[in-house]
């Protein structure tokens, strides 16, 4: 039975696919496909992973029957039984094996996968006793999942097989049709790795529209819908479903003929793609002549190529977070970096690089070891962004120095995140002149940079004149402006509908920013996720800002916006709604 579900629109488009549930955070475990050739493999690992989890039973059966007390042990002993017959259990294994050979999932995907199946079918069962034998497979599977933690994969890295199209995909006889991804929460880093897989869309269960998961999904220019509530939970495992990226909505089941109608948007949207696809390489200039500087966002190295492929005059922000991210406490080190921003650099082929400093924390967490621990009460206000670099000098200089030695390949500018206070903005420049040092002291070659700030707390929009003493240039970090001025956790949907940037506040700091930084002869940037709105373009421009970074696939469109655009007009108009209580209302007439 067809029916759909309601969320927040993320990233455009329309997917069709057969749902792929990923387990929960809770199991923590890689995804990712493997080639044919390595699925013997991952089964062998499987097996291997099953029989240490049976031999350790055995023995702990094993100790117990040792045991004078025998009395007290039966329950455990007949328990251990049970967790045996799982193991052993043909629904389970044939399972598994059979999403890693059709579906080529990695084993411990295959596993919590083939888990999500048996388990609905526990939930189901009437008998309340047969219903908590839910519990003990899942910690049949735990333990195994503990077990190929610990033993090293064959499979390092997952392939790369890049994006295809879903012709690809149809043509692929493995991958027979395209696969959208459905689960209850993902952590950018789970969003990362997906970057290299062939799903052909997102949908996630909690997450508002400016969440880093969400803006992963972006910059792979795939549909996606987060804030779904329970989709992950009603959604079966390879049921066929669409995902209106545009609407926010997911239709599971659909009829023949809702499948026919998303089938033509979908066309039609290719189309529009290809259209736009012309303007490539026309200068960004406005009618009345302005020029626009459009800048790409990128979270990889490799993601520089996308940024050429659309016309990108450069990259505005570098997000090296993603290289912290998802590595066990093993934070990459200052080789490691520079390997990555000369990457960056020498990819953008003389276009300038800004690389922003780690900004861990929030919704962003590194992992537990490295962090020690994110059970921070309010972890957007906490030790996030450069308040942790500065609590972390070592690993602070390792990066400006990896940053400083990228700057002797092409042009680099380094960016500071989240600085609200005039002593963070000192200790961040001290920091960066003792990296200088330190390398000078190497004799190891460095480059200029040129160093600018987030604005990103309301706090530092307040005293933006100060910042410009310090700073070569600044860039708005609207995401967490919203988030900070309009008190919205920008991760929680509950509060999505709040997320307003025509809030007059926070049209009033970006103004402001733009203003300042124009009369101090300054550029000021917007690198979050606004910049990339097609709607807020005109806006943006009447405010006086001539430099918007956003993901690759969303410069077409706001370009054919900056085409269109007078803006000795806008300026009117972006006056004029400074001054109304609702400026959107403003800006629509
Ligand atoms: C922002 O806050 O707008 C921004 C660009 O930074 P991030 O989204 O990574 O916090
Ligand atoms: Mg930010």
């Amino acid at each position: 039975m067809s029916f759909s579900v309601h969320g927040i629109a993320v990233s455009s488009g329309v997917a069709i696919g057969r749902a792929v549930l990923v387990a929960s955070s809770r199991m923590d475990v890689a995804h990712y496909f493997v080639e044919s050739e390595q699925i013997v493999e991952e089964i062998t690992r499987l097996r291997r992973a099953r029989d240490a989890v049976v031999a350790e039973i055995v023995k702990v059966q094993q100790s117990l029957q040792d045991l004078t007390d025998k009395e007290g042990h039966v329950e455990l002993s007949a328990l251990l039984d049970v967790h045996l017959m799982m193991l052993q259990d043909e629904q389970l294994t044939d399972g598994v094996k059979h999403w890693i050979v059709e579906r080529r999932y990695n084993a411990e995907w295959a596993l919590t996968s083939q888990l999500e199946v048996v388990a609905r079918q526990f939930d189901e069962m009437e008998d309340p006793y047969l219903r908590e034998r839910k519990a003990d497979l899942e910690q049949v599977v735990e333990r195994m999942l503990r077990v190929m933690r610990g033993v090293a994969s064959p499979v390092a890295q997952p392939p790369a097989p890049g994006r295809r199209s879903q012709q690809d995909l149809l043509l692929d006889d493995t991958v027979d049709v395209p696969l959208v991804l459905v689960a209850h929460d993902l952590s950018p880093a789970d969003m990362l790795q997906f970057k290299q897989s062939v799903f052909a869309g997102f949908v996630t269960d909690v997450g508002g529209k400016t969440s880093h998961t969400a803006i992963v999904a972006r910059s792979m220019d795939i549909p996606a819908v987060v804030g779904a509530r329970s989709a992950s939970h009603i959604v079966m495992q390879d049921d066929w479903v669409i995902i209106d990226g545009d609407a926010g909505v997911l239709i599971v089941d659909p009829s023949p003929i809702i499948l026919a109608e998303y089938g033509f948007k979908q066309r039609q949207s290719e189309v529009e793609r290809q259209r736009l696809s012309r303007l490539r390489n026309t200068p960004a200039v406005t009618l009345d002549g302005q020029k626009v500087e459009l800048l790409a966002n990128i979270e990889r190295p490799a993601d520089g190529a996308s940024a050429l492929s659309v016309g990108a005059v450069g990259v505005g922000l570098f997000r090296s977070e993603f290289l912290f991210m998802g590595r066990q406490g093993n934070l990459p080190d200052e080789e490691e970096q520079y390997q990555a921003y000369v990457a960056a650099v020498l990819g953008m082929q003389g276009l300038p690089v800004t690389i922003r400093t780690v900004d861990a924390g929030a919704d962003k967490p590194l992992d537990r070891s490295s962090r020690g621990g994110d059970d921070h009460l309010n972890p957007a206000l906490g030790l996030r962004a450069i308040r942790w670099s500065l609590a972390e000098p070592a690993m602070f200089l390792s990066q400006l120095r990896a940053i400083l030695r990228a700057a002797a390949h092409g042009p680099v500018h380094l960016l500071v995140p989240m600085l609200a206070h005039v002593s963070e903005i000192r200790q961040t420049l001290s920091f960066i002149d003792r990296a200088r040092g330190q390398l000078n002291a190497r004799g190891q070659a460095y480059g200029p940079v040129k160093v600018g700030a987030m604005i990103e707390v309301p706090a530092a929009a307040l005293m933006v004149d100060v910042f410009l003493r310090y700073f070569d240039f600044l860039s708005i970090g609207t995401n967490d402006l919203i988030q900070y001025t309009l008190a919205i956790d920008r991760v929680d949907e509950s509060v999505a509908h709040l997320y307003d940037p025509m809030h007059p506040a926070v049209l009033e700091l970006m103004a402001r920013t733009i203003a300042a930084g124009h009369a101090h002869g300054k550029t000021v940037s917007v690198c979050g996720e606004l910049a990339g709105d097609v709607g807020m373009t005109r806006l943006l421009l009447g405010l006086g800002l001539r430099s918007f970074s956003m993901h690759p696939s969303q410069i077409l469109a706001v370009k054919q916006q900056v085409l269109r655009a007078d803006t000795t007009k806008l300026r009117v108009l972006a006056q004029a709604a400074l001054q109304d209580e609702e400026p959107g209302r403003v800006m629509a007439s």
